[in-house]
Formats: structure tokens, sequence, C-alpha cells
């Protein structure tokens, strides 16, 4: 069985300007999020991030990606249009999105989402649990029914994104918030996930359930087979002809 080519894209600024997260993420959280998918041999991994030429989603890159994995937030604006058409069109050919935290104002997210995708924050040092709200969804698969994530940033309801096809967590906070953390979405024949843990000054990353949601969420968002279909035809479907 051939591997699922998963290309793990991050804007890798922050671990270069604040040594709070270079402390957490030496490597760029990229390479953290690779190390907990290093055991799973379905999976060819490879990294790519903003001040790449191309932002390391060449087109050779981009064609042969099935799952794509985003983390960005400080220079969401740098990334060029013309490479985040290509993104968006690759989704709608049947590529794999997984979309993390902050990444929810990203542009190839904000694209295929079509709708402002704005939240309520807070960084204050909130306790996160993730609760599955969908124990039969194969992203849920192998966890437990509730998750304590740690010390996370919070994001809170009002979420302004399209209802999700599918969703399989909502988080809590000690503040009191809600949140739709892990939402699952159908464009043209790929498929979006949204995952919301991972600031980047937390070591969430390393967190085994974390790793896990993570795995479990790029194999849901792989690339399924398409079938044969036309576009044009210049005469029309003939009515089915009975063979007996
Ligand atoms: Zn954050």
């Amino acid at each position: 069985m051939s591997k699922l080519n998963v290309t793990l894209w991050n804007e890798f600024r922050h671990e270069k300007s604040h040594k709070e997260v270079q402390d957490v993420y030496p490597n760029g959280l990229h390479y953290a999020i690779g190390e907990g998918l290093a055991g799973d041999a379905e999976l060819s991994l490879r990294y790519a991030s903003l001040d790449e030429p191309e932002h390391g989603l060449t087109d050779e890159v981009l064609n042969s990606t099935d799952v794509l994995v985003w983390w960005g937030h400080m220079a969401h604006d740098e990334v060029k249009d013309e490479i985040v058409d290509k993104v968006v069109k690759r989704v709608w050919a049947g590529m794999g999105l997984v979309v993390l935290h902050s990444g929810h104002f990203s542009k190839p997210f904000k694209r295929l989402m079509g709708t402002d995708c704005a939240l309520r924050w807070r960084e204050a040092e909130d306790i996160e649990r993730l609760w599955c709200v969908n124990p039969a969804h194969p992203i849920a698969q192998g966890l437990p029914d509730v998750i304590t994530v740690g010390k996370e940033e919070m994001y809170g309801e009002y979420f302004g994104i399209p209802e999700p096809d599918e969703l399989v967590y909502i988080s809590w906070f000690t503040g009191g918030e809600v949140f739709r953390s892990g939402c699952c979405w159908h464009r043209g024949m790929g498929k979006v996930f949204y995952f919301r843990p991972g600031h980047e000054t937390y070591p969430t990353y390393f967190n085994p359930q974390v790793r896990q949601i993570i795995q479990n969420g790029i194999h849901w968002a792989a690339p399924t087979p398409v079938s044969q279909f036309t576009r044009y035809v210049n005469k029309p479907t003939p009515p089915a002809v009975d063979a007996k």
C-alpha cells in the first residue's frame, strides 16, 4: 500500500522571534507535530514553512500532498494569494486539509469556510478539556471521552464558521467558555478538519492524546478515490436501455 503524503506547514516565525516559544519548540512546532506522527508507518512526512520560496508549497509539493497540515498566526497576511488559490483548488480536487489553532484566521481556511472565522479569546492560563461529542467518529477512535489538554489559550463561542458537517470535540475552559474544537467539513472532493489546541507558548503538541487526534484527523482527511466524471457533453445522455 502506498503511503499517505503529509506536508506539515508552519509559519515558523514565533519560534525565531520569541524566546518563550523557542524554549517549547526549538525546532519549530511543525517538527513537534511530526515527531508525534513518526510512529505511523502509513504516513510519509514532509515539512514546509512561510519563508521558503513559494512558502515551501511548490506545484510539485502541493500536487503530491495527500493531506496538508497548517499552523499559522502572526503572518497570515504574508501568505501569497496565488499559493492560497492553489491550496484551495487542491482541496476541491480531494486533498485533505488539517487546520490547527490560530489557523482559524489563515487565508486558506477562511476562503474554504466563506465566513469571518472570528472567535472570543483570552491568554490567561485557563485549563482546557476536550469533550467528545461524536464517539463513533474516526477522529475520536482510541481516545477517552474527555481529555485534559492542560494550560492553554482560551477560544470561546461564538466561532464564526459554517455549521460543521461533523462535530467531534467541544472544548471547555476553566473560565467557563465552550468552543467547537474539532470540526469537519467537506469541500468539493476534499475534507477539512479544524482542531483548536496548540497555542505556541504551551507544549500542547507533545501531549499524546492531542497527537492522536491530529493523527486520526490526517487519516480522516485523506483523499478518497474519485470516480470518473465528465463536465461537458455535447449530446444528451441516451435513456437507459433495458438489457433483457
Ligand atoms: Zn494562540
